[in-house]
Parts: C-alpha cells; structure tokens; sequence
C-alpha cells in the first residue's frame, strides 16, 4: 500500500490557486508522453478484476524490464493516435481509473503532475511544472507568483525527492546557495539579462571552490556575492556586456530545428510552426543567417510592446525553472547547470521572437504563457532535446562563460 505523508510545504503562491482543468486541458498530460508507473500501483492494476479495464491493463500496462527501482517500475504503453494518448482515457478525454476505480488508485505520475517536491532537511518545497498549461498561466501572468506560502499538503512518500547533501556541503548550505540566486533573480535595479550573468558568475565561482574541494570558503563566498550584490560590484564585470540578438538567433535556431523534428502534441506542433513561419523557416530548416537575423529583429521589435503588459514574465520561467530542477545543485556541475539554464531561456525567447514575428498584431499576455509553456512541454521534458542543444553548445565553443552570456 503506498504511503502517505501530509506536512507544511513552502510553494510559490501560484502553486496553492492550482487545479487541474481536465477535459478542458488544451494540453493534456494524459497523452504524448511515457507514463511510468510505480511498483504498488502497477501490481494493483495486474491484481485488478474490473471488467472494463482489466482488459485495458492486459493490454497497456507493461513491466519496465531494466529498472530496478520502485519509482518506475512499469508504464503506460501509448496510444497509437495522433496525440499518442493514454489508452485508459475515455472518449470524453477523461481517466477511467480514476472514474472506477478512484483517486487512490492512480499512480504517483498521474496523480502528482505537474508537482515537484524536494525534501531539503524537514522542509517540504513543492513547484509546479509549467509544461500543464493551466500552471503556466497561473505562475507567468500574476505578477505575485513567486510570493512563497505555507499549504498542508498530503501527497505519496514515493514521489518526494529528499536532496541529499553534496560531498562536502551541507543541506543548510546548499540552501543558502539557493536562496542566494532567488534573490539575485528577484534583484529589481538590474536588468533580468543580467541577473542571470551575476547567476552565471556565482556558478562559476561555486564550481572553482567545488573542484578545487576547498569547501570551508563557500560561506567566504556567499558573503562576497551578498556584498557585492549590495555595493553593485556584482555588475562590474558585466560594464560594457550588449547582448547580440544576431548570435542569440544563429545558436538557438538549431534548438527549434530539433524539436520541430521531434514528436510534439497537435497543440505544440501548431505553436512550434507559427515560431518557425515567423522566424521564415522552410521545411523545418532555417533560413540562412541574414534572412534569420532580419526576421529576429523584426520579432524583437513586435515582442517588446507584449512584455510591457507582464514585465515579469520571463524572470517567472527562470525562477520557475531554477525552483523546479533544485538548480544548481541537481547532478551536474553548477556551470554545466547554468549552461542548461541559459540554453532553456534562449529557446523560450526564441520561440516568443518567432511567434511575435509570425503575426502583425500584438501577442495576448495568455499567448505569451502559451509560448512558453510551449517551451516547456517541447523541449525541456525531452532528454535527447536536451542533450542536443549541449552538444550544439559544446561542439560550437558556446559553452564558455563569457560566450554564454551573449546568448542570454
Ligand atoms: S496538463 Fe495540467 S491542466 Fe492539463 S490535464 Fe494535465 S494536470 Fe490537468
């Protein structure tokens, strides 16, 4: 029987106003995607005799032959539709499950998405994801979204990542790292742009002292970035950095070339195309660097009047994405984090340019949520997308400090 805990989480305020929309979901998370299954839930629906979906679970459900853990013991085969849908959906895009079955009966996947929740120490934190675009409108178009509250929550033991802590550094650390580059993203004097390059400094600092295992002077550092956070020190070596919307176009365009080769959901792919009509792609290939260049800027310029109406929009996706991927402490090197945190932000400017681009009118604050969810949905959740675009990074010599803030 799967176990349940029920605690005090912190969550950005958009997480507490979260209800999924079900059959009204424009993107549903019930289809385009693998649905693992953890050990209880797939035994419960082997042991299953319901007549109507018995069958079903014959059929779908299968054991994930490799895995050796709980978490994702078996999946959900997909449909063979055009959305790839889960085959337990029934023809009112509803879930059969939970309709004979009941809430209880779902798996962690199903029952959890779009949560994230980490376990740091006693504290719970859960984020959303913001590929469900329910939740991208919640935490993109309210300008006090990432105020943080405290919600009781009841959710499985199963699905809760405890943060362990870094060889060398401490839970109480690694949070005050965290809570470090919230802030600086939250820095109101300085331009968003920037804030991610003093986020791409302290990383890089972070990962000399990581590697170096000189791990007694990273409170030395945290104090440095405060102060220098503080006294403006932290802008210094940014003086003179302009950001070359010509060089931003030519190394994201590759980005959208693999994920419009990629399989996308009927709603992703209608966005994706209207980015690459916008962006004056053919066939899925770019237009040459010019031709591209000119049609970025032409998207950069009907872009500016749409951001005017949420000015926060895209400062929510990166601490969004920094809150739900436990940056920069998930697996990787911080700067090698970093790096994937700059190529998610090029992409999902790139795909804003190219669909501001792609229309005469002005983007709806609710078309901008779109996009990135798009953004999301499109690129973020697929692993190969996402090596892709290192590899693009690496292969080209972006992968630089001082190279990747011109992206950004
Ligand atoms: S994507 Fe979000 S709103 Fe849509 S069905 Fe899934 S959880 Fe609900």
């Amino acid at each position: 029987m799967k176990k349940m805990i029920t605690d005090t989480m912190l969550m950005p305020t958009y997480v507490s106003r979260f209800s999924c929309i079900g059959g009204e979901c424009e993107d549903t998370c019930c289809a385009g995607w693998g649905i693992t299954l953890d050990k209880d839930t797939f035994l419960r629906y082997q042991s299953s005799f319901d007549s109507v979906l018995r069958p079903l679970f014959t059929q779908h459900v299968k054991r994930y032959s490799k895995s050796k853990s709980n978490e994702d013991y078996g999946h959900i085969e997909l449909g063979k539709d055009d959305c790839k849908s889960c085959p337990l959906l029934d023809e009112g895009k509803l879930c059969r499950i939970h309709e004979r079955l009941g809430e209880k009966a779902l798996s962690d996947t199903c029952s959890h998405y779009p949560r994230t929740v980490h376990r740091f120490g006693d504290l719970h934190q859960m984020t959303l994801d913001l590929s469900c675009p329910e939740a991208a409108r919640l935490a993109l178009l309210a300008e006090d979204a990432f105020d943080f509250v405290a919600e009781d929550r009841t959710i499985s033991q199963g699905f809760i990542t405890v943060v362990r802590p870094k060889e060398g550094i401490d839970l109480a650390t690694m949070e005050e790292v965290r809570s470090l580059i919230v802030q600086i993203l939250r820095s109101p004097d300085i331009t968003l742009s920037n804030r991610l390059r003093v986020v791409g400094q302290f990383c890089e600092r972070l990962d000399g002292l990581i590697r170096q295992r000189r791990f007694e002077d990273l409170p030395g550092l945290l104090g440095d970035m405060e102060q220098d956070l503080d006294s403006g020190a932290a802008m210094a070596p940014l003086a003179g950095f302009t950001a070359l919307p010509e060089v931003q176009a030519q190394v994201s365009a590759p980005f959208l070339m693999a994920g419009l080769k990629a399989f996308q959901s009927p709603h992703v792919r209608r966005v994706l195309e209207e980015v690459a009509q916008g962006l004056g792609f053919r066939e899925g290939l770019a237009p040459e660097g010019p031709a591209l260049v000119r049609a970025y800027e032409v998207g950069r310029a009907r872009l500016a009047p749409a951001l005017a109406a949420v000015p926060w929009l895209l400062e929510h996706f990166v601490l969004n994405e920094v809150l739900r991927d436990l940056f920069p402490w998930a697996g990787e090197s911080p700067k090698r984090q970093f790096a994937g945190l700059v190529i998610r932000h090029a992409t999902a400017r790139l795909l804003l340019v190219g669909r501001a681009a792609s229309r005469e009118g002005m983007l709806t604050p609710l078309q901008l949520a779109e996009t990135l969810q798009v953004a999301c949905r499109g690129f973020a959740h697929d692993r190969n997308l996402v090596r892709h675009s290192h590899q693009v990074l690496e292969e080209s010599g972006w992968d630089n400090l001082e190279r990747l803030y011109t992206l950004i």
